[in-house]
């Protein structure tokens, strides 16, 4: 029993569910759902159904107002019958970052005069144009209704906020969200990505029972890497990890570390860069569901999966009005999940995403590596900060060579742990097992590895 019960909080731990707090500890449900129900003008408790149906009412108006406004929804949907029912909405072709890229411009509902923000999204590898997304007041002012209030499960009026993310320009993430804190009465300081660990830190310092809102890799440098010393346990209350996708080992090295709470928010720029965040129980994301519609779809057919199963995250705005994105495909992996949360709450619930479906290097049998899954087994060892992966083929053999961001001192027993996560953790541990991959060396830096965080982290597939 109790061999099973490690195993239920192993996979928990893995899915990035922390397991539940033990005892009577009070779980507040997520304020997202007293804000959703306000802006669906319901006066009763709010319900899953309520929220059904202001989401069909959504979709519908979204699909007529996009058709109308914008010739490339107008093309897209010449042959798209009346939409009645969700099972109609269903059928509609999806929009694809590509659509964004090539036709960004014919997406745009309003005239440029009423676009407030373009934000431009620099696209990894040769293929050229970049993705430009367009926002007027309207759909800025929403986001930061929703960081305003997502933001109130981790602090309380009075308490200081330090913002580890872009926040120099006007509508900048940061910019939004330290407008949103203000509202609640929160201390707002931008400090901006991590550039100096000790620059960081001393900011850190200078605020006692902060809240720290940052990229995970970043924040875990300042929490274990050279120096980081300097900041006490108990010092941090909390800290908001935010990008496409969060590993639960960063997560707990930070728990540890500073013994506070950490909090994950899921979304990206196309989602309005709210999307969902998690409430106490910290077990998964409550989306914003007033203003976008989720749905898991099978990566490949392209049809909706059960609630529960892994598949595609595709999203549709429902109130954004100067480019509206209907079943945009996002490319991350993820499930919704069908356990009700501690919370109480109605709101649905996106599981940890896990990386995205493109950028899984397939190996033999079948089988595929990609960075989540050595993520949980790397991050999992005390002094590693980061590292980069490739994967080379020699004589007929697919070989993982990692280099090591380490606070150094320490190589020789982080090189003897990692063999062993990498050859006994799971899931990352049968590529080994079954030989579709072989771990050929590992290197160490300790140079500081700058990431703004908006380029995702890949394993590089070196092979011809
Ligand atoms: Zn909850």
């Amino acid at each position: 029993m109790v061999i099973l019960e490690q195993a239920r909080k192993q996979e928990q731990i893995f899915r990035g569910i922390r397991p539940e707090p033990a005892g009577n500890q009070v779980i507040t449900k997520t304020p997202l759902e007293n804000w959703i129900r306000q802006r669906l003008a319901v006066h009763a408790p709010l319900t899953s159904s309520a929220i059904a149906a202001y989401q069909l009412e959504k979709l519908k108006e979204v699909v007529a107002y996009a058709r109308e406004r914008s010739p490339f929804y107008r093309e897209l949907f010449a042959h798209i019958g009346p939409m009645n029912s969700l099972a109609d909405f269903e059928r509609i072709p999806f929009t694809t970052p590509a659509h964004v890229r090539e036709q960004g411009m014919r997406m745009v509902c309003t005239s440029l005069g009423e676009i407030k923000r373009i934000v431009t999204l620099q696209t990894s590898g040769t293929t050229g144009a970049s993705k430009r997304l367009f926002f007027t007041g309207g759909d800025l002012e929403s986001t930061i209704d929703f960081f305003s209030n997502g933001m109130s499960t981790m602090v309380e009026a009075g308490e200081t906020v330090i913002i580890f993310l872009p926040g120099e320009q006007p509508d900048s993430v940061g910019d939004l969200l330290s407008r949103g804190l203000d509202r609640t009465g929160m201390k707002v300081v931008i400090h901006g990505p991590v550039r100096d660990d000790a620059a960081a830190r001393a900011e850190i310092m200078r605020h006692r029972g902060a809240c720290l809102v940052g990229i995970p890799t970043q924040i875990l440098s300042l929490a274990c890497g050279a120096g980081s010393d300097v900041i006490p346990a108990g010092w941090v209350k909390s800290v908001l990890l935010s990008t496409d996708y969060v590993p639960a080992a960063i997560g707990e090295r930070l728990e540890k570390r500073w013994g506070c709470r950490v909090f994950t928010h899921y979304g990206m720029t196309e989602t309005g860069l709210g999307g969902g965040v998690e409430c106490e129980a910290r077990g998964g994301y409550h989306l914003r569901e007033a203003d976008l519609y989720t749905e898991i779809v099978d990566p490949l057919t392209g049809q909706p999966v059960a609630d529960g199963v892994e598949g595609e995250v595709v999203f549709t705005t429902l109130t954004r009005t100067g480019m509206p994105l209907i079943r945009y495909r996002t490319g991350d992996r993820a499930r919704m999940l069908t356990e009700p949360c501690p919370c109480g709450s109605v709101l649905r619930r996106l599981g940890p995403v896990r990386g995205r479906f493109e950028a899984a290097v397939p190996l033999a049998q079948g089988l595929s590596l990609n960075m989540p899954i050595l993520d949980e087994a790397l991050f999992a060892i005390d002094g590693v900060l980061n590292f980069a992966a490739e994967v080379r083929r020699f004589a007929d053999q697919d070989q993982l060579h990692l280099c090591l961001q380490v606070s150094g001192g320490e190589e020789e027993r982080i090189a003897r742990e990692a063999v062993a996560m990498l050859l006994r953790k799971e899931p990352v541990a049968p590529l080994f097992r079954q030989k579709a991959l072989v771990l050929r060396s590992i290197t160490f830096d300790t140079a500081g590895w700058f990431t703004t965080g908006t380029g995702k982290r890949q394993i590089k597939d070196c092979r011809e």
